[in-house]
């Protein structure tokens, strides 16, 4: 039997479930957005926007479709484009993603010696996208850390969030225990986006879009013994906060916790905490093992990282 898939957005969708109308059958299938029978073929097309097509006829069928909505020449590029990201995942946003209200999630943290990880999810609607553009969100990278920390400051009293932070006691038994750092992040989105999604409290949203930060069977693997996984209408894109605001704003709210976390921890330690993993890291993990003890940095470092080896060569 034939099978092809195809990936479109939910304008394609919503097309393509008006096409095949006469022939809709009703299967439970979980996630899926239709059930069609038509020309020989069986459509199954699902809310992450893939669409099946399985029959002796589904080349023919899922052709129609090939290219979505570009029609003209100049869209070719584009088309080649869309052929890569289909051969990429199966979790990429749709082209519409900005039209759509979106619970987005990003974390900070992972690659510092020092601090906690922390992870925000946000969730915005496109009429709140003028608001926070004035206030200034955008990509957290090309903003300042004082900016991030004014900017948050005004958006958190505004938006439905979720922020989890991670400290490094917790961090340091969890790694012990055998968890990777991203079983740990995964874990960390999964119950961000949930809290998000309790908070909506039924008020709707059209999908929810991750930071990429592994693929996506890798992180639904990570999230295998969790009793809920979030599962429908998730999106998983690299860069994330350059295609959809919420994730401009997540971003936003984990960099801010997580350098308000930094100046709690060196207030604790009494030692000005430097970001990043690098020698300057290790030279300040050294002068605070030698006056606080090696047990100190369980409190304030990821243990496992290989600073920890470095600063006690440095002694
Ligand atoms: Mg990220």
């Amino acid at each position: 039997m034939g099978q092809d898939v195809i990936k479109c957005n939910h304008t394609i969708m919503k097309k393509m479930k008006d096409y095949y109308k006469e022939g809709m059958i009703n299967r439970n299938i979980p996630s899926s957005f239709f059930v069609a029978k038509s020309n020989g073929c069986t459509i199954t097309a699902y809310n992450s926007g893939k669409v099946l097509f399985q029959g002796s006829t589904s080349e023919e069928e899922a052709n129609k479709w090939r290219g979505g909505s570009d029609t003209n020449k100049k869209s070719q590029k584009k088309k080649a484009n869309h052929k890569t990201t289909v051969l990429d995942h199966e979790y990429l946003p749709p082209s519409n993603i900005q039209d759509l209200s979106i619970i987005g999630s990003d974390e900070v943290g992972t690659g510092d010696y020092f601090g906690p990880i922390t992870v925000a999810a946000v969730y915005t609607r496109p009429s709140d996208y003028k608001y926070l553009t004035s206030l200034g969100v955008k990509d957290s990278k090309q903003l300042t850390d004082s900016l991030i920390q004014q900017i948050a400051k005004e958006v958190l009293p505004y938006i439905t969030y979720s922020l989890l932070i991670l400290t490094n006691e917790k961090y340091n038994l969890l790694q012990k225990q055998g968890y990777s750092q991203g079983k740990m992040k995964a874990v960390l989105h999964n119950q961000a986006i949930q809290n998000v999604m309790t908070k909506l409290d039924g008020q709707s949203f059209d999908g929810i879009l991750v930071d990429q930060f592994a693929k996506p069977n890798i992180y639904f693997n990570y999230l295998k013994d969790e009793d809920r996984v979030v599962k429908e209408t998730i999106y998983f894109q690299t860069k994330a906060e350059s295609v959809h605001l919420s994730v401009a704003v997540a971003s936003i709210i984990a960099r801010h916790a997580f350098l308000k976390e930094m100046d709690r921890l060196s207030e604790d330690i009494g030692v000005t905490l430097p970001k990043g993993a690098g020698a300057h890291v290790d030279q300040a993990a050294a002068s605070i093992i030698k006056i606080n003890g090696l047990k100190s940095l369980n409190h304030i470092a990821k243990l496992h990282f290989a600073n920890t080896k470095k600063a006690q060569n440095l002694l």
